[in-house]
């Protein structure tokens, strides 16, 4: 058993307007089935999700943050603009956006963008791959899952890594519950984080910094699903997630 995992060079400098799909087509051959991850910040930058931190005026809830945590309360406005939760303040923000994705700084990034500018991710990072993955398929004439990542920590252990942040023709979890393990017991538990596996994998040819490889194609590995899928099905049920309930407790005890 085995699958590939392809840099695909020579991507330029993305800019508000270029049209991913086909700058993407022009540097790769595609064949049917193959995984697409595309790094969320060229997707951001294509949408022009891209803002002068000097242009953000902060409201009153992120200058109260601010005189708490002693950050810019203008980084905070833009975070606070993404979030529908905050459950951290410092040292860093931990929200769940109004996408719904949990992460820090609402994965508003100051990094591989000019001095003073800060990249909003997509606003919804599903549509964006949808839309993506559908030219892509036009272009291309193949059948392709789409997966658009950003670089998130961890709770519990030092490092970031790739993860699933939107998603097309590909379900973001396997189950395996009912399935058999070596020795005959069924499992009952136990669900797979395929998008995110993939974007970790992904993630080791993109690094972090200047290496210039936005977009991974992942071959050999047969997740293709047609049809409507979303990052949210990953989402824990609000009422299931002790973390964010734990989370919780200890803001409203402040
Ligand atoms: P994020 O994880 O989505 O926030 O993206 P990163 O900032 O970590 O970048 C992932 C990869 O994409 C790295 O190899 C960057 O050098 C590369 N990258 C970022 N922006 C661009 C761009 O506009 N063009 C190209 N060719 N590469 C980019
Ligand atoms: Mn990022
Ligand atoms: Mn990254």
């Amino acid at each position: 058993m085995k699958f590939e995992a392809i840099a695909v060079e020579k991507i330029p400098l993305i800019h508000e307007g270029d049209n991913l799909p086909s700058i993407i087509c022009e540097k790769i051959g595609l064949q049917d089935r193959d995984i697409m991850i595309i790094a969320s910040t060229i997707v951001a930058k294509a949408e022009g999700e891209i803002f002068r931190l000097e242009d953000i005026t902060p409201g009153e809830e992120a200058l109260e943050i601010a005189a708490r945590t002693g950050k810019d309360p203008r980084f905070i406005q833009a975070v606070l603009s993404k979030s529908r939760e905050v459950f951290v303040e410092t040292p860093f923000m931990l929200v769940t956006t109004l996408a719904g994705h949990t992460c820090v700084n609402a994965g508003i990034d100051e990094s591989n963008i000019e001095n003073g500018f800060l990249l909003y991710p997509p606003e919804n990072p599903d549509a964006s791959a949808l839309k993506i993955g559908k030219e892509l398929e036009k272009l291309s004439g193949k059948k392709l899952s789409i997966i658009i990542t950003d670089t998130n920590g961890r709770a519990f252990k030092i490092g970031q890594t790739g993860v699933a942040i939107g998603i097309y023709n590909i379900k973001p979890v396997k189950r395996w519950i009912g399935e058999k393990d070596l020795f005959g017991k069924v499992l009952e538990i136990t669900e797979q984080a395929i998008a995110d596996e993939l974007a970790g994998a992904a993630n080791l040819l993109m690094g972090e910094g200047a290496g210039g490889i936005p977009v991974v194609i992942i071959r050999g590995l047969d997740y293709y699903c047609e049809g409507n899928t979303s990052i949210k099905e990953s989402y824990r049920p609000e009422n299931m997630d002790v973390i964010k309930q734990g989370l919780r407790c200890l803001r409203n005890k402040k």
